[in-house]
C-alpha cells in the first residue's frame, strides 16, 4: 500500500513536492495526479522529474487515474524540454532506488544535446553516469531561467483548447481554411504559397458544404486563438468523409490534432456514420502519424484527391 504522502525527512521526492526542501527552480508544471520539477541532481540543464503526488514507489502500484495522466504527461514534458533545449534526443528514464532502497518514483526526462556528448565523452546510461561522476549540478540562476521557461511552454492554458463547430463562411472559418490551404500549397511547392496561389486552391476545393445538413467544420481554439480546425462530409451509406485537418505551427506537438480527431469522430457518430475516410499526401509526415495513432489504416484508392496519395479508413460503428 502506498500512502498519500511519506512522512517528512524519509523521502525527498514528498519533500521537495510539500517545500519542506527546497526546490531549485520551483515546481514547473502539475496536473491532476502528477508534478514536474526541476531535476535536483546533475543530470544537466533543463532535466525534468515527473513523478507521482502520491508516495509510490513501484509503477505497477500507478492507480488507473495516476497511469491515465502518465503518458501524455511524458509527451507533453518531452515536448516542452525539446522546444526550450532543442537536444538531439530526450531521455526518459526511471532509476528509483535511494540508499538500497525502493524509492519514491521519477521520471526523467533529460534533454541530451551533442554538446553533453562532448563534454561527456558517452552516451546513454553511461552519460548519466558520467555526469553523475562529475557531480555538477547546474547553478540556480541557470535552473530558475530555464524553468520560467518551461512554464511558459508548460502553462496550463497550453492544454485548455476547445473544440466546437464553426460555419466555413464565418471570419475565423475562412481564416483557418485560409491557413490550411496556404500550408498544403506551401508544402506542395516547396516554398510560401502566394496569396493568388492559396486562393486558387481554396476555389478550386471549396469547403461551403463542410456544415449542416451534410457536413461540419470544427475548430480547435486556444483563448481568442484559433489553432486548429477538422472537416466532415456525410456521404451516403453511413461512410463520413473527413477533410481540411489542420493545425497551426505555434500549436503543433500538444495533441490538438488527437483532440480535433476525437471531436470529429464523436460529431460523425452522433450523425450514425460507421466508417470514416479520409486522403491525405505522402510529405504531410506529422498528419500519417496522427492518423495511424487515432486508428486509420490504409486502404485501396477511392478518389482523386489533387493534394493527395494516400487513402485511409477507419471503422467506428457497426
Ligand atoms: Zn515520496
Amino acid at each position: 500500500m502506498t500512502t498519500a504522502a511519506a512522512a517528512p525527512g524519509t523521502c525527498l521526492a514528498c519533500d521537495l513536492t510539500s517545500g519542506a526542501r527546497h526546490l531549485p527552480g520551483g515546481r514547473v508544471h502539475q496536473t491532476a495526479r502528477w508534478v514536474v520539477e526541476h531535476c535536483v541532481g546533475p543530470l544537466g540543464l533543463g532535466t525534468l522529474v515527473v513523478k507521482p503526488l502520491r508516495h509510490v514507489l513501484h509503477v505497477a502500484d500507478l492507480d488507473e487515474a495516476e497511469s491515465a495522466e502518465l503518458g501524455p504527461l511524458l509527451r507533453l514534458t518531452s515536448a516542452a524540454v525539446t522546444e526550450v533545449i532543442q537536444p538531439e534526443q530526450v531521455y526518459v528514464c526511471l532509476w528509483s532506488h535511494a540508499g538500497g532502497a525502493p524509492a519514491h518514483i521519477h521520471f526523467v526526462v533529460q534533454p541530451v544535446t551533442a554538446a553533453d556528448h562532448a563534454r561527456f565523452g558517452a552516451r546513454g546510461p553511461d552519460l548519466q553516469a558520467a555526469m553523475f561522476r562529475a557531480g555538477a549540478p547546474p547553478g540556480e540562476d541557470e535552473i530558475d531561467r530555464v524553468c520560467a521557461r518551461l512554464r511558459g511552454v508548460l502553462r496550463p492554458g497550453a492544454a485548455d483548447v476547445t473544440v466546437a463547430p464553426a460555419m466555413p463562411g464565418s471570419a475565423e472559418g475562412r481564416a483557418v481554411l485560409t491557413a490550411y490551404f496556404r500550408d498544403i500549397v506551401s508544402r506542395a511547392r516547396g516554398r510560401e504559397a502566394t496569396p493568388g496561389e492559396v486562393d486558387a486552391a481554396m476555389r478550386e476545393e471549396p469547403s461551403d458544404d463542410l456544415r449542416p445538413p451534410g457536413g461540419l467544420l470544427l475548430v480547435a481554439r486556444q483563448g481568442h486563438a484559433v489553432v486548429g480546425c477538422v472537416g466532415l462530409r456525410l456521404l451516403p451509406d453511413g461512410l463520413g468523409e473527413v477533410t481540411r485537418v489542420f493545425v497551426q505551427p505555434v500549436a503543433r506537438g500538444r495533441g490538438v490534432g488527437a483532440q480535433l480527431m476525437h471531436a470529429v469522430e464523436d460529431a460523425a457518430r452522433d450523425c450514425a456514420v460507421a466508417r470514416l475516410r479520409l486522403d491525405t499526401s505522402s510529405d504531410l509526415t506529422e498528419a500519417r502519424r496522427l492518423y495511424a495513432r487515432t486508428g486509420y489504416r490504409e486502404v485501396a484508392p477511392f478518389g482523386e484527391g489533387r493534394w493527395s496519395d494516400i487513402w485511409l479508413e477507419k471503422v467506428i460503428g457497426s
